[in-house]
């Protein structure tokens, strides 16, 4: 027991969840675990933990997908070896490397579980993880439930809880992120950290689901490649279409999060992500897929293929808008629901653009020769008087600058901007002073200045679709 060397709010947790009684009566499920060159320790590990810590009578059974793996001792002898364990499990080839979404969806075909759970394939399942998801699914069969994930060191195996005060989001990038739980989520669960979380979007790896309800709500896409991008279109579709998304937090399952993966990307990494984050942006995002696409321009050039099965999947399941999503489900997104402008902000004397360069936080933004490529140069300027770029929000904290790239927090404070449309002014209203052109000193940074009315004051806000 290692329990006294969590803080005290945490034991008080666990004791909670420890003391939950869930119905005797729970549909029972199949576990589908995909891999491609997985190693055989953490792949026996994740087969050994959901045997020995699932009770038997809700196990449907386990199924194996090998994406085509080219590592001997996952043929013949694995074989061989899982015909002895305790619980069936069964494996499924490949013909051909197909990536994890396909390899998932045969999988999922091939189960015959009321619920199917999807596993990555170096996990471990800790003691009592099966029944609140499966309880949860019980009590509304449109909930797809995650468990906390908890983190497994790719270099030690060092075993670490992970956090119920997280929760899955996004950026403009369409990369996944953890971001804190917010007050309002806290609120709606009335401090109980023992009840689900409604969460945004999940990570994807490790997730159960009612068996029908994952065939009427679309499965998967599979024009999808490899891996990426999978897990944000089934969040937003899951949202958009009715159903509900939740983190289980007295469920744990810990996942070896590693820093290489021991597979290639044919075609390249950066393509593969791009052509999936396509699909998903174009399917799910209406409007909103603007911001993904001026953020990283050259994502335009990948062919996406043809998405139209899934349009009209969309149609028949009469799913909502994503300002539908934004402003319920995920009001602190770093994508604005309301926004004045999207583009690149030109000063009208200097005829250069603001350009966050590196774009790292706490770091000054930049002034440079505008060159209408979004990227560096894209901020928008919200309904809430922000001027951001992703996640990182235009902050002054002092008089006369500098003016640098915070962490966007929403309390408006030093992030708040007045701009006046005729003036053509961006006026910071706590210091009262105007947005200004470099001084002599610093040619690359713009300052601040008392407001005076000079056309180094002005800027042009632009509205740029690129690639729409
Ligand atoms: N996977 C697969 N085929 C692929 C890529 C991944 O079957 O082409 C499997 C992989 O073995 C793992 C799961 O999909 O079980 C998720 O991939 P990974 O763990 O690399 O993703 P991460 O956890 O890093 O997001
Ligand atoms: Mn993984």
């Amino acid at each position: 027991m290692i329990l006294w060397v969590l803080p005290a709010e945490n034991i008080k947790q666990r004791l909670r969840c420890k003391t939950k009684v869930y119905p005797d009566e729970l549909p029972n499920t199949s576990v589908v675990i995909v891999f491609h060159n997985e190693a055989w320790s953490t792949l026996l590990r994740t087969v050994y933990s959901v045997i020995n810590r699932s009770p038997h009578y809700l196990l449907s059974e386990v199924i194996l997908v090998d994406d085509a793996s080219e590592r001997d001792f996952l043929k013949l002898t694995l074989e061989n070896y899982v015909k002895n364990l305790e619980v069936p499990v069964k494996i499924i080839r490949m013909e051909e490397r197909s990536g994890l979404i396909r390899a998932r969806l045969r999988g999922a075909a091939a189960s015959k579980g009321q619920v199917i759970t999807f596993l990555d394939a170096h996990c471990e399942c800790t003691l009592g993880w099966l029944e609140p998801l499966l309880a949860r699914i019980k009590e509304d069969r449109k909930t797809v439930v995650c468990p906390i994930i908890d983190v497994i060191s790719d270099d030690t195996f060092e075993y670490m809880a992970g956090s119920d005060m997280t929760y899955g989001g996004f950026n403009w990038k369409l990369n996944f992120r953890w971001y804190p739980v917010p007050q309002r989520e806290m609120d709606r669960r009335k401090g109980d950290r023992t009840l689900p979380v409604r969460t945004p979007t999940m990570a994807g790896g490790l997730f159960s689901i009612d068996r029908n309800y994952f065939e009427e709500i679309g499965t998967y896409d599979a024009g999808m490649d490899i891996w990426g991008g999978e897990n944000l279109e089934m969040s937003f579709r899951i949202w958009q279409c009715g159903g509900s998304l939740e983190i289980v937090t007295c469920s744990h399952v810990g996942h070896v999060f590693r820093k290489a993966t021991p597979y290639t990307f044919p075609g390249g990494t950066g393509h593969v992500i791009n052509k999936n984050n396509r699909r998903l942006a174009e399917v799910w995002m209406d409007e909103f897929k603007d911001f993904f696409y001026i953020i990283s321009p050259g994502v335009v050039k990948v062919d996406y293929g043809d998405v139209s099965v899934r349009k009209t999947l969309r149609e028949n399941l009469k799913c909502k808008p994503f300002s539908w999503y934004l402003e319920n489900i995920y009001p602190d997104s770093q994508i604005p629901r309301r926004y004045y402008s999207l583009g690149e902000i030109r000063n009208v004397e200097t005829n250069q653009c603001l350009d966050n360069m590196g774009r790292k936080e706490n770091e000054k933004v930049g002034i440079f020769n505008c060159h209408g490529m979004g990227g560096n140069q894209v901020f928008s300027y919200t309904a809430d008087k922000e001027i951001r770029t992703d996640d990182l929000c235009l902050d002054v904290s002092r008089l006369n600058g500098p003016v640098i790239m915070l962490k966007c927090h929403h309390m408006r404070g030093n992030q708040l901007w007045e701009y006046d449309a005729e003036r053509l002014t961006l006026r910071h209203v706590n210091s009262n002073q105007c947005l200004d052109e470099p001084s002599e000193e610093d040619k690359m940074v713009p300052t601040m200045q008392d407001c005076s009315g000079s056309r180094s004051q002005q800027w042009l806000l632009r509205n740029m679709t690129l690639g729409t």
